[in-house]
């Protein structure tokens, strides 16, 4: 037995069992009316072209699955593969490109692609509780990367994408999010929004963090350029684990996502944060992982804008 021999993985009705088990906790719930009695399965039928995991409400007289209303509605490749697929995505360490899994799923590339950016909203954490708090420590640091499409390459940054990153020291997680530009302006509220007063933050020393110890429990700061990485009287004061937090998306980016737009970079983050905060060391082995994001697949909805030309 291995873990991909698991029946939700290769037969169609029990994909639908497994999830409904994660959506639902196995009690249907009509989308249509809110109703959960009188609802009666329908058996499927692919010579009827009636599909799997259908039920009827005996309330509105509706028909629905579990997709409905999550990331998987509309979504054409069947379910079993959608759960390989999510699978394969949280329990490898730098995520799958579109490619990779357009030849291992048997789907075509567009479908792939759609598929992944559907996993990666369902990655996606609404949690927007400060971090922090209780004299806590919270590291604070920005980093670039990739190119902005039409800004010509010039010295410094102003070509590169953006990127804020938090980490509390005591839960261990991260939380990531595209900025615009390293201003004071830009970064103080969002450190102001995203951290609670009583903390310590810890940055490096970036002069828009000038005044943080101003609003904040404590501010420690390391100087990069002159070589400092940790302060020798108070060796908690560091960037260190922030600054980690970087070279494994970095690594990622480079070896899965090459060009990856501005546009779609928050969902590349969440991809990064998702499987951060959900990793080994904090109790989450990868079956844990494949079953928070499913439980992430519901009250979101996927939007289009651009196509689906690039990873
Ligand atoms: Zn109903």
């Amino acid at each position: 037995m291995s873990v991909l021999s698991k029946p939700y993985f290769h037969d169609e009705e029990s994909a639908f069992r497994y999830l409904e088990g994660i959506v639902w906790s196995g009690e249907p719930v009509c989308p249509h009316c809110g109703s959960v009695d009188r609802i009666t399965k329908v058996k499927a039928n692919p010579a009827k072209r009636i599909r799997f995991g259908l039920y009827r409400c005996g309330n509105c007289k509706g028909q629905f699955t579990v997709k409905i209303g999550t990331v998987f509605e509309h979504m054409r490749i069947p379910l079993h593969k959608a759960l390989q697929a999510v699978y394969l995505v949280t329990s490898s360490k730098k995520g799958i490109s579109a490619h990779q899994l357009h030849r291992t799923l048997e789907v075509t590339y567009k479908s792939a692609w759609f598929l992944l950016h559907r996993i990666r909203e369902a990655m996606r954490d609404g949690d927007l509780s400060p971090f922090g708090g209780n004299g806590g420590v919270v590291e604070v640091d920005e980093t670039f990367i990739g190119k902005k499409k039409g800004v010509p390459t010039k010295r410094a940054y102003h070509h590169k994408m953006k990127v804020l990153a938090l980490v509390d020291r005591t839960s261990g997680k991260a939380r990531t999010m595209v900025i615009d530009n390293v201003k004071t302006e830009t970064l103080m509220p969002l450190v102001l929004k995203h951290v609670d007063r009583e903390t310590r933050v810890m940055t490096d020393e970036h002069a828009a963090y000038r005044d943080v110890g101003r609003w904040f429990a404590g501010h420690g700061f390391t100087s990069h350029t002159k070589g400092e990485y940790v302060n020798l009287q108070d060796r908690t004061v560091h960037s260190n684990t922030v600054e980690g937090y970087f070279s494994i998306f970095k690594r990622g980016m480079k070896g899965v996502y090459q060009h990856c737009g501005e546009h779609h970079l928050p969902r590349y983050l969440a991809e990064f944060e998702f499987r951060y905060n959900n990793r080994e060391a904090l109790g989450c082995n990868d079956q844990d992982r494949a079953g928070n994001a499913l439980r992430g697949i519901v009250g979101k909805r996927l939007t289009y804008g651009g196509s689906a030309a690039t990873n």
